[in-house]
């Protein structure tokens, strides 16, 4: 093309253009340049003509580099792309350079020319516009954008090295007054100075950044434990806080830091920046001027919460919560006398949930209220549909500590009830916690007295477990306490669970206020029960929680236990309660003989297995009993026996530990009939006692 230009138009041409020109031959000297070349390298004619190109090299570019250059120029026939050269003064700039081959008319290499721009300017421009994007003005520091990115590469090496990384959040304290007080140049002042003890502060591995205001993070990587990180957040709260001086006023400073640790906050990097920030506020809310490290389990299980509640709520509106009815039967009479109405949530997945699957994680929402709501709304439209049928069955519902503790639960329920003006109130009873009672006893005890008015009863659920005191009990209307089925599962087996709902049945009876047992699951502790004076009771052992529909016919076909029956018309006294438990003492006794030969036990009080006088049943046999009873035959016929059993028990105990269990097994068949003899002679007593009421 060089060829094709007239000389002056070639030599217009190379002068004027901007862009520098430069022309070798085959063996590599500079036979051309134009004025642009001697504008941005700085060599003039003279300097350069015959040289090699090489004294523009910058070292910036290594062997391979030049050699894939002419690899592609051979090949190709040019070669363009963006190189470093070195100016004469010695300043490195970068150019985009492009070179082409020139052939001569045989089609032989004859010269090459290379064209280049200077675009250093641009690139400094560029650099200029990238540091803004990614760096702080005032500080310098890398802001939100770059710090996030720096995080994540971090996040990436973490998951290779298997090391720490912790994530401080930093926000300084009181900083708007400080601010507002000493105006925002200082503020300025004050930040920057902070960023630069920061920086001086972390490794150089490390990094500090500014989120914005006065936020910082600070990245720390490769930690080995957790000491590290928290001796560096104690290095940080004392940095700041010591003072900075700004024309010679001496000015303090104090921060809050947060921090989350990576693979224990197993979170990406936006989420570990937050994470980071909710610990902080957790340390402004705990004083300010220290440090908090993220709760992970905490905060899965709120989050937990939070999808729940959303689900629940879902549940609600589609009409996937459903009640289930329990009876309520007097065991005296063989009567039904009411029906607690129990939650459930038929879960499109998981079919059907009980409360303890859901209930708790919104126990803390205005979720519960609404489901209570609704409960009492279903509980009410299912009783005015069995009077319908000509069953007359008191409903009770279960209503939530925070239900109840709202202070328009009587005017929301009145609103309720407006709908269920044919429905007699006196078939409602409100359940609530002996612990949700407790924590506001005088609104309690005022919701108790108005609903009492429209003939509303309560009960107190779960009584035993709130350790409520007697002048609670005095001052908390509820007409029922309903013993918690945990005392009652132990009735026959733990003497001082029997010892407790003797004394619930006791205060019940005191205060006059009516008692039902729940969790019955056998006839034995029904009957027990029973005879503690608790006619009242609810349980497996009676019926489970049915769908509303099955209720009618089970209603239809109920049969009271037989067992119930037999001691219907006995009544107890008092001091004769000791003769009930003994009974179940004794059963508890030969109850661990047969664990202890199964190997559930290994420790046996030997002083009770020996000597019949030792184990519980004997305590009161030659004390209160015979005091009592001595005088009843069935009493005395007792004796022998009691003491064949315990030579029996021992001999047991004895094969177990010789490892003869074969031996054991077969003399514990012996034992049950000499227990079940036992239990017959005191049956007998029992009878005997009552009869002589
Ligand atoms: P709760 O009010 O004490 O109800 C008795 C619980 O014991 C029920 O469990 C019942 O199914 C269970 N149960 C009854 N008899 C026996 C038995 O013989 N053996 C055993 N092992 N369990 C028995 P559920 O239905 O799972 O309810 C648990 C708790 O959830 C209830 O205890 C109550 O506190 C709460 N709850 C149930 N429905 C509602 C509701 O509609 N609203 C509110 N706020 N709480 C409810
Ligand atoms: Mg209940
Ligand atoms: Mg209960």
């Amino acid at each position: 093309m060089i060829n094709l230009l007239s000389p002056e138009i070639a030599s217009i041409v190379f002068s004027d253009i901007r862009d520098g020109i430069m022309v070798t031959n085959t063996k590599n000297e500079i036979v051309f340049i134009n004025n642009a070349f001697s504008e941005v390298t700085g060599y003039s004619e003279a300097d350069v003509m015959g040289c090699d190109p090489r004294l523009l090299n910058s070292s910036h570019h290594d062997e391979e580099f030049f050699l894939n250059m002419w690899k592609t120029i051979k090949e190709t026939g040019h070669w363009k792309g963006e190189i470093w050269d070195r100016r004469k003064d010695g300043e490195i700039y970068l150019e985009f350079l492009s070179i082409s081959a020139i052939k001569n008319c045989r089609g032989d290499v004859e010269h090459y020319v290379a064209v280049f721009t200077d675009i250093n300017e641009k690139r400094k421009a560029e650099q200029r516009l990238d540091r803004a994007a990614l760096y702080d003005v005032l500080t310098e520091l890398p802001n939100r954008i770059q710090t996030i990115h720096y995080l994540q590469n971090k996040l990436n090496k973490s998951r290779k090295n298997h090391k720490l990384l912790a994530v401080v959040m930093l926000d300084l304290d009181d900083f708007k007054s400080t601010n507002d007080k000493f105006g925002h140049d200082l503020g300025d002042r004050l930040l920057v100075v902070i960023a630069q003890r920061l920086q001086r502060l972390i490794r150089s591995t490390d990094m500090v950044g500014r989120l914005g205001g006065d936020e910082f993070a600070i990245i720390l990587s490769n930690l080995n434990n957790f000491d590290e990180v928290e001796q560096m957040t104690h290095r940080i709260n004392c940095l700041v806080a010591s003072s900075i001086t700004v024309n010679g006023e001496k000015y303090r400073l104090t921060t809050s830091l947060g921090v989350t640790l990576y693979p224990f906050d197993e979170a990406d990097a936006e989420l570990l920046l937050r994470h980071a920030d909710q610990a902080m506020y957790k340390a402004k809310e705990n004083g300010k001027n220290q440090s908090h490290l993220f709760d992970v389990e905490k905060d899965q299980q709120a989050q937990t919460r939070r999808e729940l509640v959303q689900q629940l709520s879902v549940a609600l509106e589609k009409n996937q919560l459903v009640l289930f009815y329990q009876p309520k039967v007097n065991m005296r009479t063989g009567k039904i006398v009411g029906v607690e109405a129990l939650i459930r949530w038929q879960h499109p997945e998981e079919g059907f949930l009980g409360p303890g699957h859901f209930l708790p994680h919104v126990e803390y929402h205005d979720l519960i209220i609404d489901i209570g709501e609704w409960v009492i709304c279903k509980a009410l439209t299912q009783l005015r549909y069995w009077l319908k049928k000509d069953l007359k069955i008191s409903v009770s519902v279960n209503i939530s500590a925070r239900q109840i503790l709202q202070l328009d639960f009587v005017p929301r329920l009145k609103e309720i009830l407006n709908n269920f003006n044919d429905v007699p109130l006196e078939l409602l009873e409100l359940e609530i916690l002996e612990s949700a009672a407790l924590e506001n006893t005088d609104h309690v005890a005022r919701v108790i007295e108005q609903c009492r008015k429209m003939g509303i009863h309560f009960a107190l659920d779960d009584f035993g477990t709130g350790y409520a005191s007697l002048s609670y009990l005095r001052d908390i209307p509820a007409d029922i306490l309903k013993i918690d089925q945990s005392f009652i599962f132990n009735l026959l087996d733990k003497r001082k669970d029997l010892a407790l709902v003797e004394g619930i049945i006791g205060l019940a009876t005191a205060f006059q206020r009516t008692v039902i047992a729940e969790g019955i699951e056998n006839t034995e502790q029904g009957v027990l029960l029973m005879r503690l004076g608790c006619d009242l009771g609810q349980g497996f052992g009676i019926a489970r929680p049915m769908p509303a529909e099955n209720l009618l016919p089970w209603v239809k076909n109920f049969q009271p236990d037989k067992e119930w029956s037999i001691w219907a018309d006995t009544s107890w006294e008092i001091s004769d309660f000791p003769l009930l438990v003994a009974q179940h003492d004794h059963i508890s006794w030969v109850k661990n003989i047969l664990f202890y030969i199964e190997g559930k036990t290994n420790s046996f009080n030997k002083a009770s297995l020996i000597n019949h006088q030792e184990c519980r049943f004997g305590h009161w046999y030659y004390s209160y009993g015979r005091q009592r009873y001595k005088h009843i035959k069935e009493f005395s016929e007792i004796e022998p026996t009691h003491i064949s059993i315990h030579h029996l028990g021992h001999n047991i105990i004895q094969l177990c530990d010789q490892g003869e269990l074969d031996g054991a097994r077969k003399k514990a068949r012996e034992l049950l009939q000499l227990k079940d003899r036992i239990l017959e002679k005191l049956a007998l007593l029992q009878k005997q006692v009552v009869a002589s009421h």
